[in-house]
């Protein structure tokens, strides 16, 4: 059992209120970290009740992207108190009907590949393109869209095998059933640069959903499911989802095991891999490109300078600074089906981001799928043509340009 001592160095400063998201949405202290820390006490201290609509309200919209902690002087683990509060409000009231059927699909492979094969040929067919726009169904339309490919002609020719160290690739579910060409381009990418990309079967979801929800043994479940298939046996385990990567990270403290402590230490985001390596230069890509940085990338793992490492890479890419590139873009795992609206205003706020851009870039890097569908939503909702792809994908381009591939 967890508790709050990671907020115990907070001395209600406020520095962190212009790095949150929700505050600079509502100008609520109530949506702020300075006031969910609050709110937080209250509940440690039985204050405040788990049912409390008010506590609710307000730390159900705080959308855990962590933007606070490293706005933060004195050190607050905002990350961990937010994690103990769901946790307490979870195993006291239980998770809302929505957040409960989601993560039910989440923690069932047969659901979960049923639902997203289901999208996924709904995406073949051209029809989300076609539905997608503003409105709630028609975001969430323009969400599987943007799962497609960032270009229709993707490389199909393999590298020379890695004779490198072993790297068991964790396939997760969104990214397994909707984001193939992206696991496919990092298996071809991690080659290029000497690694030797083993299949790993039996994987299923990271858990990351149930556990930022409050659902800890949900995620706990599912972690111990993963230790089991992946083992050992490989001296990384790669992951291309920034919110998966942080979580396998934490398996350790998830699962309290030293088997879970190993297995977390062996993990690393697909760019810290290929950064390793320099990555090995591509052929000529020229094109107009900003990055946009995963919540759970750039606060929860600490990876920063790897993506960018990444695009450099590129030949010919032109790579330009997106203002707020550090701040969420509203998706942070199940919040944009349970919290739209507040959702929908951190969205706006990125895209005009997008918008203000001169020139106006052909894609957005970044590496996560859900900021991958929710940027991109936005993007066609606001009927701009510039588009998502995730850094390895852009890299792979590049690769297949220089010949890399046979
Ligand atoms: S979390 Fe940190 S920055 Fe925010 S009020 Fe507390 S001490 Fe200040
Ligand atoms: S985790 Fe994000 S939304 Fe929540 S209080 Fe911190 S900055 Fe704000």
């Amino acid at each position: 059992m967890g508790d709050f001592t990671s907020l115990d160095p907070c001395v209600h400063c406020g520095f962190c209120l212009p790095a949150c998201p929700t505050y600079l949405a509502t100008r609520d202290e109530a949506d702020s970290p300075r006031g969910r820390i609050v709110l937080m006490r209250a509940l440690e201290r039985g204050d405040l009740s788990a049912d409390d609509p008010a506590l609710r309200q307000h730390l159900d919209a705080c959308l855990g992207c962590r933007g606070c902690e490293p706005a933060c002087p004195s050190g607050v683990g905002y990350g961990r108190g937010l994690e103990e509060a769901r946790r307490r409000i979870a195993a006291s009231v239980g998770l809302r009907p929505l957040a409960r059927l989601t993560l039910g699909v989440f923690g069932r492979s047969v659901a979960w590949r049923t639902a997203f094969g289901a999208g996924r040929w709904i995406r073949d067919l051209g029809l989300a393109k076609l539905l997608a726009g503003s409105g709630r169904a028609r975001l969430g339309f323009g969400m599987l869209a943007a799962t497609a490919p960032g270009r229709v002609r993707q490389p199909t020719l393999a590298p020379e095998a890695g004779t490198g160290p072993t790297v068991a690739l964790f396939r997760g579910c969104v990214m397994d059933t909707l984001f193939g060409h992206v696991h496919d381009a990092t298996r071809r990418t991690l080659a290029v640069n000497g690694y030797r990309v083993i299949e790993v079967p039996g994987q299923g979801c990271c858990g990351a959903l149930h556990d930022h929800a409050g659902d800890q043994e949900g995620a706990a479940r599912l972690g111990r499911a993963n230790l089991a298939a992946i083992g050992e046996t490989t001296d990384f385990i790669v992951v291309n989802s920034a919110g998966c990567g942080a979580l396998l990270k934490d398996y350790g403290h998830l699962l309290g095991t030293e088997a879970a402590r190993r297995f977390a230490g062996r993990v690393r985001d697909v760019t810290e891999l290929l950064a390793d390596r320099g990555p090995v230069t591509g052929g000529s890509l020229p094109l107009d490109v900003a990055y946009d940085a995963p919540c759970h990338l750039q606060h929860a793992q600490q990876v920063q300078r790897q993506p960018l490492a990444v695009l450099g890479a590129i030949p010919g890419l032109r790579v330009h600074q997106l203002p707020g590139s550090d701040r969420c873009c509203g998706s942070a795992g199940i919040y944009s089906l349970v919290e739209p609206a507040m959702s929908r205003m951190v969205l706006d706020d990125k895209i005009e981001a997008i918008r203000s851009l001169t020139p106006r870039p052909d894609f957005i890097a970044t590496g996560n799928p859900g900021c991958l569908m929710q940027i991109g939503a936005g993007l066609m909702a606001a009927g701009l043509a510039t588009r998502v792809a995730h850094p390895v994908e852009l890299l792979d381009w590049s690769y297949a340009a220089g010949g890399r591939y046979r």
